[in-house]
């Protein structure tokens, strides 16, 4: 049922910011399984489904999250279920998300909560790292906010099925930035009749890739990595007059980040000055960094050892980003990996898909987390 279920969601496989046809979809899914609220339409395409519990009075409100969005990757292998989106499909398996928590629906709509309630989200544009934000920013939120809230992430290079645990930062902050440098073209016979930005991209691209060198101690772990530079054009008559240049910014912490992204504008900003250029710049692709909180740590892995699931704790945060960062900032949560087996095509891979043989893993975590948290009723009270 949820293999077809996850094969369905795969052919759908929309990008972020537009994922229409399978915020659709799931919300017509839900609906079918009588919650008490579906909400549509939240920080974009967001879905949310709304299960309260039996007995009168408050009680916790949990948020399980899924992603509703692909990636501009094209399948790298066939199978009958291939994505019918030219050029996109869901290569970080967000598929299967979706058809775990859409499980965990029906487990909802078969069953009732004691004490409290639960919010099934379905979030869009996670890839871009946005999602997350939009979704808080939402005014629909306000009625949505939860106590605790939870999210797995599949994690290929793992062995199948392990828990991925830390307590602490999880997923390290990190932040796109794009510079873009104007001067003045000229005949490249006499460049010093212009202002060719050459220097100052050769200049940005090693004082960038030094920051974390002389900016950050030992433990301060980050990394600025330059990920494109393009300067003037392919023309030999003539000296350039524009360029750009763009890097990725990433520490585990929020603070370490903050210093190095003022550190790189600076340097930045004395280079174009001292080579007579205007400068543009912008930060995009912001994510937070994930910081998991010792009490939801607790209930994820109590959890995972009752169902026998072995539990890896890592040592240090993973370098990689998650804008589920975004939701741990301000509400009690925890994210984790679950391994998708040592030899699984990496996320982003051109031949990933997701293995069906986790759904019921991820699903059967998230159930005993929820007894942990609001408890069940023996059977569906009505
Ligand atoms: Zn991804
Ligand atoms: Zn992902």
């Amino acid at each position: 049922m949820n293999v077809t279920l996850r094969k369905k969601l795969h052919e759908l496989a929309e990008l972020s910011g537009r994922e229409k046809k399978t915020a659709e979809f799931v919300s017509n899914y839900l609906q079918g399984l009588d919650p008490d609220e579906v909400v549509t339409g939240i920080g974009g395409h967001g879905v949310a489904a709304v299960f309260n519990g039996v007995e009168p009075g408050p009680g916790p409100r949990v948020l399980l999250r899924a992603e509703l969005d692909a990636l501009p990757i094209p399948e790298g292998a066939e199978f009958s279920y291939a994505s019918k989106t030219p050029g996109v499909s869901h290569k970080c398996g967000h598929d299967g998300h979706m058809a775990i928590v859409l499980a965990v629906a029906e487990m909802l709509a078969a069953r009732s909560i004691k004490k409290g309630s639960v919010v099934l989200l379905f979030q869009p544009a996670e890839e871009i790292g946005q999602g997350a934000g939009w979704v808080i920013e939402d005014e629909k939120f306000e009625d949505l906010k939860p106590d605790w809230v939870f999210g797995l992430h599949n994690l290929p290079g793992f062995p199948f099925g392990q828990v991925i645990m830390r307590r602490g930062v999880f997923a390290s902050a990190s932040v796109g930035l794009k510079v873009k440098l104007e001067g003045a073209t000229s005949h490249a016979a006499e460049p010093h009749q212009g202002r060719s930005p050459a220097q100052a991209v050769a200049q940005a691209i090693q004082a960038l890739s030094a920051v974390p060198q002389f900016q950050t101690a030992l433990h301060e772990a980050s990394k600025v990595t330059v990920i494109h530079a393009r300067l003037g054009a392919p023309a030999f008559g003539t000296s350039p007059g524009e360029a750009e240049v763009m890097a990725t910014l990433r520490a585990h912490r929020g603070d370490v980040l903050d210093r190095i992204k003022d550190k790189c504008m600076s340097m930045l900003q004395a280079i174009a000055m001292a080579e007579n250029l205007k400068m543009e710049s912008s930060w995009v692709e912001e994510f937070p960094s994930t910081v998991n909180h010792d009490d939801a740590v607790e209930y994820v892995e109590a959890a995972a050892e009752h169902l026998g699931m072995d539990i890896a704790r890592q040592d240090v945060p993973f370098p990689w980003s998650e804008d589920f960062g975004n939701y741990t900032k301000n509400i009690r949560g925890a994210f984790w990996g679950l391994g998708a087996g040592l030899k699984h095509p990496a996320l982003h891979h051109p031949n990933y898909d997701f293995p069906d043989d986790l759904l019921d893993r991820g699903a059967s975590l998230f159930e005993e987390i929820l007894r942990r948290v609001v408890g069940f009723e023996d059977r569906k009270v009505t």
